[in-house]
């Protein structure tokens, strides 16, 4: 995998179940998998039906708390077939980016937890506590435990020269109680004390995806993931596919008006997606058809006909609005009977095409 690769075209066409396409999955966690401790309905048997069509599925977290070893537990707990070698934490990729620069056994302080001494141990590294020992790097990632005394000692640290590593730059994570602040905010804490940037490893940065692509030797690797701005991102940046789904944080609107690096080369409701064939979509003139629902963008709004199924509406709704956005018509020139107004026909401009009618007609919101 070269980063000079390109993600395949949004909302692509597949001929055959992406299971079958796809030789590894890769497949982010929170709102994909599970949703706190508990998992997304149906998802562990279309990953068993995945797995028995021949797809390898790695399991793809930018969450560096918990060792690889206890979230494949956790995963096994619902039924899962799960080895910690099917498993890659941002922790291990920030490890192996530190390796990489680094003579085995450097020592290397610690601020976060037990999923990042593990993870430097596996590389060869020596993990510290303080930084009284000069260690070489620092390595900062989301643990509950971090507190000032860790991210003050990491900040001495990076300023007496050692380099700085983070596992992920995620503002929040998400908690049983609903929001709370994530490693991107620590990380924060130590900048205003540092005057450099950290080396970050977890999505949307390509190390962990490259990591992920090297342990489970894919060849034609498929991201899976719910969030536009890390899962899907991640995999344009690595230049491979993905598919978005909508168990997690993202919706339609957010589809809508996602840049171009952050749109999905295929969408769908949920992982069973993977044992089905993707439809794409033909564009004829103004005209976005997918399956049976056609889309246009008419005076600023998205309009449909035809009838099917809702994600192949909302396949039809993204192309017709995402071209309309990219591509905003002109006005044509041409003026009304009287022969003063300009007539300016579906001129929409970013984030002004109102798809919400549309999404009611295919049945996405009632
Ligand atoms: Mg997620």
């Amino acid at each position: 995998m070269t980063q000079t690769a390109q993600a395949p075209a949004p909302l692509s066409a597949c001929d055959e179940p992406l299971a079958s396409r796809y030789d590894v999955a890769l497949l982010d966690l929170d709102g994909v998998v599970y949703v706190g401790p508990d998992p997304v309905p149906d998802a562990p048997e279309n990953l068993r039906k995945a797995a028995a069509a021949g797809m390898r599925i790695g399991y793809i977290t930018n969450n560096a708390s918990r060792p690889a070893a206890v979230v494949a537990e956790h995963l096994s707990s619902f039924g899962l077939d799960v080895a910690a070698e099917d498993v890659v934490t941002s922790a291990q990729a920030a490890a192996k980016l530190i390796a990489a620069e680094f003579p085995k056994g450097s020592p290397v302080l610690v601020v976060g937890g037990q999923g990042l001494y593990d993870a430097l141990e596996e590389y060869g590294l020596n993990p510290v506590r303080t930084s009284d020992g000069s260690p070489v790097a620092v390595v900062q990632g989301f643990h509950p435990d971090v507190n000032w005394v860790m991210l003050a000692d990491g900040a001495h640290a990076i300023n007496a020269g050692a380099r700085w590593y983070a596992t992920n730059l995620d503002l929040t994570i998400p908690t049983a109680g609903g929001k709370a602040p994530g490693n991107g905010t620590l990380v924060q804490a130590v900048r205003a004390a540092v005057e450099v940037d950290p080396v970050v490893a977890g999505k949307p940065e390509p190390p962990l995806l490259e990591t992920s692509i090297e342990r489970l030797s894919a060849r034609r690797p498929l991201m899976i993931g719910d969030r536009l701005d890390s899962d899907i991102a991640g995999a344009h940046a690595v230049g491979i596919a993905s598919l978005w789904v909508a168990t997690g944080v993202n919706d339609a609107h957010d589809l809508a008006s996602a840049p171009k690096d952050q749109r999905p080369t295929y969408i769908a409701a949920d992982l069973s997606a993977l044992g089905e064939a993707q439809p794409g979509v033909e564009v004829d003139g103004r005209q976005h058809t997918s399956a049976g629902w056609t889309a246009e963008v008419v005076d600023g709004r998205v309009t449909m006909t035809g009838e099917g199924k809702p994600y192949d509406g909302l396949r039809a709704i993204l192309s017709a609005t995402w071209k309309a956005v990219d591509e905003p018509p002109r006005p044509s020139g041409r003026t009304n009977r009287r022969g003063r107004r300009p007539i300016s026909k579906n001129v929409g401009g970013a984030g002004k095409i109102d798809i919400d009618a549309a999404l009611k007609q295919v049945g996405l919101v009632s």
